[in-house]
Order: structure tokens, then sequence, then C-alpha cells
């Protein structure tokens, strides 16, 4: 009698457990479905057209991958809010093109659409944030101006007049969407170190050798006061280093191949995709 109670109470957590497991199996699938839907389904010609008037990138691309880039941005805009701060409207513009300009990282990446968070915070222009650090026995607070930010598990903050800047002009290396949403990339597994999951596990080591050595020349350009294709602002991290040069990969890539072929390939391989054919092409 009483081994059967202990034979109940331990299998309790398993069966538990096992519920769990059937549940969430069935959940992930109910999700898929859902998402399978969402990307059949035609894009609405007003997207469309926001899509053709504001965002030059979105012409450049091969037919199919322009057809995939409609069906993620469904799936984006029914899993993510966008909310307005200071008063700004949250209009089919700034939803488009928001949604577009993220999913452009997650074309061909096979996931899950940025999981682990789900506001996007848009104010109107550059907004001020508050810093605290410590120095010592110290709490220091002070602030900055600043044009898009990235929570660890948390929201994603944008500045509009920047996103739109980054939509219309698509080749100039700068783009705050794409900057903040590799940050969402990176900290998939964890930590916010400049690692993204790599879609194979034979390329981590690869990855760590070739983005360890791009850094470093980086910093030691930033310090000598040289230019480079890749904005200096990635020097000062790994973390930054990941999202500036994603910047660079989608927006100058035939200059990323030239000046650093090697970060270039492995770019390549992360994102599986080439864009330099997008950028051979004329807006
Ligand atoms: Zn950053």
């Amino acid at each position: 009698m009483r081994q059967n109670l202990i034979y109940c109470l331990l299998s309790l957590p398993f069966l538990i457990m096992l519920v769990w497991f059937y549940l969430e199996k069935h959940n992930i699938k109910k999700r898929e479905l859902k998402r399978q839907q969402l990307r059949a389904q035609p894009l609405p010609s007003e997207y469309l057209n926001i899509l053709q008037n504001e965002f030059p990138l979105y012409l450049r691309l091969p037919d199919e991958l322009q057809l995939k880039l409609a069906g993620h941005i469904q799936v984006f805009l029914d899993e993510k809010d966008i909310v307005g701060r200071d008063g700004l409207e949250i209009t089919d513009r700034v939803r488009v093109l928001i949604a577009a300009q993220a999913c452009i990282l997650i074309l061909n990446r096979p996931g899950n659409y940025y999981p682990g968070f789900r506001s996007i915070l848009v104010y109107p222009s550059t907004y001020i944030a508050k810093n605290t650090r410590s120095e010592g026995m110290l709490q220091i607070t002070d602030t900055s101006t600043r044009a898009g930010e990235s929570w660890h598990r948390g929201p994603i903050v944008l500045a509009w007049d920047h996103v739109l800047k980054g939509a219309r002009d698509s080749r100039d290396g700068r783009n705050v969407v794409m900057h903040e949403f590799a940050h969402k990339l990176d900290e998939e597994n964890a930590a916010m170190d400049g690692l993204p999951l790599l879609p194979t596990p034979e390329q981590y080591q690869q990855w760590s050798q070739v983005l360890n050595a791009e850094f470093k020349v980086q910093q030691q350009k930033w310090v000598d006061g040289d230019d480079d294709v890749i904005d200096s602002y990635g020097a000062t991290s790994p973390a930054e280093f990941f999202a500036v040069v994603t910047e660079t990969f989608f927006e100058k890539p035939l200059q990323l191949e030239r000046y650093h072929p090697k970060l270039y390939e492995q770019f390549k391989q992360c994102y599986l995709l080439d864009p330099k054919p997008w950028a051979k092409s004329k807006d």
C-alpha cells in the first residue's frame, strides 16, 4: 500500500511533464498552422503600395524573395504589438515599414519570428533615454539621445523618422530596424554577445575565429581613426559589431565583400542569403 503511494507520488511529476510536453507540442503545431495560413494570404494592396513606394530594397528582391517577405510580414504583424509613444499614431505605413525591414533578416533563416518579446515602441523621432550605471558605491544616472534600442528579453524601441529614413535609403549602410532586430537574433541563444544561432554546429568555430579577428582589426581602426565600410560604432563591443555588420551586409554587400571577404562569407552563411545581386540592380 505504502509502496503504491510512493510510486504514485514519484510518477506525478512525470505525468505533469508528459501533459506539459503534449500541450506544448500541440501549441507549437497550432501556431505553425496559423503561420502557414497567414503566409499563404496575399498582402493587402495598401501594404504592397507602401513597400513599392517607400522601401526600394523590396523592388530589388527577386520574385521568390518578394513573395517570402510578404508572407513573413503577415506573420510578424500578427505576432508583434506596435505601440506609439509621445502621440505617434500607428498607421499601416508605420507597421508595414517596421515589419518589412525586420523580416529582411529572417527571409531565409529557419525560425521563429523573433521569440521572447512582443512589443515594439515607436517614438516620432529621436528620444531621450535614461542610463543608470554603478561607479563604486555611487549610482550615476545620465541621459542620451537615441534612435533605437533593444531591451534584453524586452521590447524594441524605435524612432519613426529613423525607421523611415532606413527604409527609403537602403544603400547608406545604416538601418536602425535591422540593427535592433540583429540584437534580438543575437540574444536567441541567451547572452547578447555577437554570437547568434548559426544554421549548423560546424559553423561556430569558424564564426568565432573570423569574427574575433575582424573585431580586433575594427577596434584598432577606431583607435587609429581609420575609415572603414563598417561604421566605427561596431568597435564598441562584439554585440554592436554583429548588429553594425548586419546593417552593412544588407545595405553595402559589395563593399563588405570587397574589403572583408571572410566576414562577408560568415554573414552569408548566417543569414543563408547573398544580397550582392540586389545591390547591383538599379532602384
Ligand atoms: Zn546596438
